[in-house]
C-alpha cells in the first residue's frame, strides 16, 4: 500500500461505527452495548440474554456447539428474544436481502460477536461503552482518488502491454485451453486465474453439470449505492463516524458512511460540502424500485436524523452493482466445494470475490490475497491459505493483534 500510494499518500481513522435504533446511536458491536437503549428495549434485550445464559447453563453447551440448520436459528441462540427481534434479525436480512431462515451458519465465526453476559452485565451497571474501535482498530484512506486509487497506482507498476481493459470474455474452451472476447479475438493459456463470477464463468465453460451446481447452490443480492452530496456541515451526532448500520424501516438503508470523512478530497471544497454514501440491498426476495431509491434514501436521512433539512441536498448520485454480495446461502458450501475442484482439472482457478463466492474472504485485501496465493501455489507450489481456511485469516494475529488479512 505504501509502494503505491507513498507514505503520504494516506489519511489515518478511527474505525468509529454506530447503530441508528430506537430514536438512539448505540456503539458496534451493538450487543455489547444495550444500555444505550431506551429502557424498555434494554430491559427485554438483557432478558433475553439472562433466559439464554440459564438456558445454557442447564444445557452445559456453548454457543459454537448445536449444529444450527440456519442463520436465524443461530442468532436466536446466540443473542436471546430482544437483541434477535430488535437488531439482528431486521438488520440481517436488510443487508443481505434474504431472510435469515435461508443462510447458512459456516461463515459466521469471524463475522459475529457473540455476547458474554457478565460482561454486557457490568456495562449495563456501569453505563461504559464498549466500543470496536481504539489503537489497534485504525484504517487508511487514499488522499485522493478514493479506493481505486491504490488499484491505478498498482497497475502503472506492472508492464503496460500485459493489460488490457473493457474486453468481455465471451466464451472459454477448457479443451484447447483457449479464451474468446467479444470481439472475436482469442488467446490461449496454460493455467487460467479468473475474478469473474463464478456462476457466469460456468456458463463460460458451457458445462452443464457445472451450470445445475452453481444455479443449484449459488445466490447473491445486488447493491444500490447512492452518494448524496450536502451542503455545509455534518451535525455532532455524525462528524466523527466513519460508518453506521440501519436496522429499522424508517430507512431503505442499511449502512451509511460519511465518505467526505475519509477524505476531504472526496468533495470538490470541504470549506462548502459534505457527503454521504448509502447502500440498499436488493434481491429477487427484497425488489428495489430504482426510479425512488435517491429519494427514499433522502428520506431516510431525514427520518434518521443524518440530515436536517433537504435543502442541504446539492445532488445525488446513483449507481447499481448487479453482484454487490455473494450470499452465504445453505447450499453454498456444496456449490463451491462441487465446482471449483473441477475447473482446476482444466488448469481454471477461479478466485476473487465472486469468482469464489465466500463472503467471508470476499474483501479487498482477501481478495488480492487469493490472488496472490494461487499465484504462489502454481509457481511454488505452496498451499492457498485465505480460500480454504477463512478462520485461520480472519482470526487475530497472535503478534500484531489485528487480524492476519
Ligand atoms: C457496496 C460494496 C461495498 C464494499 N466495501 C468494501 C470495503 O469497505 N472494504 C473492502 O475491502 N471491500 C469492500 N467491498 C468488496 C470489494 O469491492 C471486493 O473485495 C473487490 O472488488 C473484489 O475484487 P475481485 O477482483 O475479486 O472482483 P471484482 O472487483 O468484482 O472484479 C471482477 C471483474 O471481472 C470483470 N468481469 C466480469 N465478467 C467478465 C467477463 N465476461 N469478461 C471479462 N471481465 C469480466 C468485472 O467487470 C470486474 O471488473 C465492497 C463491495 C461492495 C459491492
Amino acid at each position: 500500500m505504501i509502494e503505491a500510494l507513498g507514505e503520504d499518500g494516506w489519511l489515518h481513522h478511527e474505525r468509529e461505527s454506530w447503530v441508528r435504533i430506537c430514536g438512539t446511536w448505540v456503539p458496534y458491536p451493538f450487543q455489547y452495548n444495550i444500555h444505550r437503549l431506551p429502557a424498555e428495549e434494554r430491559t427485554r434485550c438483557f432478558e433475553g440474554l439472562q433466559k439464554l445464559g440459564a438456558a445454557r447453563s442447564d444445557e452445559q453447551s456453548s454457543p459454537h456447539s448445536p449444529p444450527f440448520k440456519n442463520f436465524e436459528q443461530l442468532i436466536r441462540a446466540s443473542f436471546g428474544e430482544g437483541i434477535s427481534e430488535i437488531f439482528m434479525l431486521p438488520y440481517n436480512e436488510k443487508v443481505w436481502a434474504y431472510p435469515p431462515a435461508e443462510l447458512a451458519t459456516g461463515w459466521t465465526e469471524d463475522r459475529v460477536a457473540m455476547p458474554d453476559l457478565a460482561r454486557v452485565a457490568e456495562a449495563m451497571r456501569t453505563n461504559e461503552d464498549h466500543i470496536s474501535w481504539g489503537p489497534n482498530n485504525q484504517f487508511r484512506f487514499p488522499k485522493t482518488g478514493g479506493t481505486g486509487a491504490v488499484r491505478s497506482a498498482v497497475a502503472e507498476r506492472l508492464p503496460a502491454e500485459k493489460i488490457q481493459y473493457g474486453r468481455r470474455v465471451t466464451a472459454i474452451d477448457p479443451q484447447t485451453r483457449t479464451v474468446t472476447a467479444e470481439d472475436g479475438t482469442q488467446a490461449t493459456y496454460e493455467s487460467l486465474i479468473t475474478s469473474i463470477p463464478l456462476d457466469v464463468l460456468c456458463t463460460l465453460v458451457g458445462s452443464g453439470e457445472l451450470n445445475e451446481a452453481a444455479a443449484r447452490g449459488l445466490r447473491y443480492s445486488s447493491v444500490n449505492l447512492i452518494g448524496v452530496g450536502l451542503l455545509g456541515k455534518p451535525g455532532p451526532d455524525v462528524d466523527k463516524k466513519c460508518w453506521m448500520y440501519f436496522p429499522e424501516a424508517n430507512a431503505p438503508f442499511y449502512r451509511v458512511t460519511v465518505f467526505s470523512h475519509y477524505s476531504p478530497n472526496n468533495v470538490p471544497d470541504i470549506g462548502k460540502y459534505w457527503s454521504l454514501m448509502a447502500e440498499v440491498s436488493e434481491s429477487p426476495h427484497k425488489p428495489v424500485d430504482e426510479a425512488r431509491v435517491a429519494e427514499d434514501t433522502v428520506e431516510g436521512m431525514l427520518a434518521t436524523g443524518l440530515i436536517e433539512n433537504r435543502e442541504q441536498v446539492n445532488h445525488t448520485y446513483t449507481l447499481r452493482i448487479e453482484r454487490g454480495y455473494p450470499t452465504p446461502s445453505l447450499r453454498r458450501d456444496e456449490a463451491i466445494e462441487f465446482i471449483l475442484p473441477r475447473l482446476e482439472e482444466f488448469d481454471i482457478y477461479s478466485r476473487g470475490r465472486f469468482g469464489a463466492w465466500k463472503y467471508e474472504v470476499s474483501n479487498q485485501d482477501h481478495s488480492m490475497m487469493q490472488g496472490v496465493e494461487v499465484v504462489n501455489r502454481l509457481v511454488h507450489g505452496s498451499p492457498e491459505l485465505t480460500l480454504w481456511f477463512p478462520n485461520i485469516v480472519n482470526r487475530m494475529h497472535p503478534i500484531y493483534g489485528k487480524a492476519w488479512l
